[in-house]
């Protein structure tokens, strides 16, 4: 114990840590608990700030960890924005009262902002795949957080076109969910609980990145872009849609529509990131 101890002081001492989000060198002498996994539903899940904490301090100078912001009430209870205002309840944003969505409701870790957008970034596209543990235990945290294992029969992630996948070599959706059923039956031990969907949904049409592109566009751009493979298996399923990163909320609710054409019951979504 005392010479693993030794070789981590010796590996800090002369490999100090290189921030993904500033990059910058630091110092990170706590016990690496990216993986860590809680043990028990009963127990109360702590605020998102700090689960992202310990979960990225390995990874993160502690300027940037400060820069994390967590999608907190009050929030839209349908979509999820977060109102500036940080005082009063969740309730429905303008936008939501003006277009409801098709889906229950959304939430997030935290907001698409500096620290985490950075954090996504290299995970998605500078192949930092290290952070997909950390990324997929925080989502998970989001999760009990807000709702229960129990409320949905199906997790299904945003799917990539094959052309994408191709270019990116993983979906990242998948990615972030494939290790949940285990999770859920060590917190509760139910045969079957939170089964994963991967080849649920297809992404049939190839449309160009969304970036940059306001409500209208991206509804248009997204429009008929996902089809049912099997709506058999979704026949009166509540469904818990998941992607990394919601911008106006046009993919998800593009996806809730083929789910509930499909026989769905309900869908509601969970991403890591929301649009500021
Ligand atoms: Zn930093
Ligand atoms: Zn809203």
């Amino acid at each position: 114990m005392i010479l693993i101890r030794l070789a981590e002081i010796f590996k800090e001492a002369v490999f100090p840590t290189k921030c993904i989000v500033c990059g910058s060198f630091f110092r990170f002498s706590g016990k690496n608990d990216s993986l860590y996994i809680k043990d028990s539903a009963d127990k109360p899940f702590e605020p998102i700030s700090i689960t992202f904490e310990k979960l990225m301090a390995p990874f993160i100078c502690a300027d940037c960890l400060e820069g994390f912001l967590p999608a907190e009430s009050p929030v839209c209870c349908m979509c999820g924005f977060v109102f500036k205002s940080r005082e009063g309840k969740d309730h429905l944003c303008g936008k939501c009262i003006e277009f409801p969505k098709r889906f229950g409701k959304a939430s997030a870790a935290g907001l698409y902002y500096r620290t985490f957008m950075e954090v996504i970034h290299s995970f998605k596209y500078k192949g930092k795949l290290q952070l997909a543990g950390p990324l997929e235990t925080l989502l998970f945290s989001v999760l009990m957080l807000h709702w229960n294992i129990n409320d949905f029969d199906l997790v299904v992630p945003v799917p990539l076109h094959v052309k994408r996948f191709r270019e990116r070599g993983f979906n990242q959706a998948y990615v972030l969910v494939r290790d949940w059923g285990k999770r859920a039956e060590k917190l509760m031990p139910e045969p079957g609980c939170l089964k994963i969907g991967r080849d649920v949904l297809e992404r049939t049409r190839y449309t160009e990145p969304q970036t940059g592109l306001g409500r209208e566009k991206r509804m248009k751009n997204i429009k008929g872009a996902f089809t049912v493979r099997d709506a058999s298996a979704l026949e009166g399923k509540r469904i818990l849609l998941v992607d990394d990163v919601y911008t106006t909320g046009a993919t998800a609710d593009e996806c809730a529509k083929a789910l509930l054409e499909s026989g769905a019951m309900s869908v509601d979504v969970l991403t890591l990131a929301r649009a500021v």
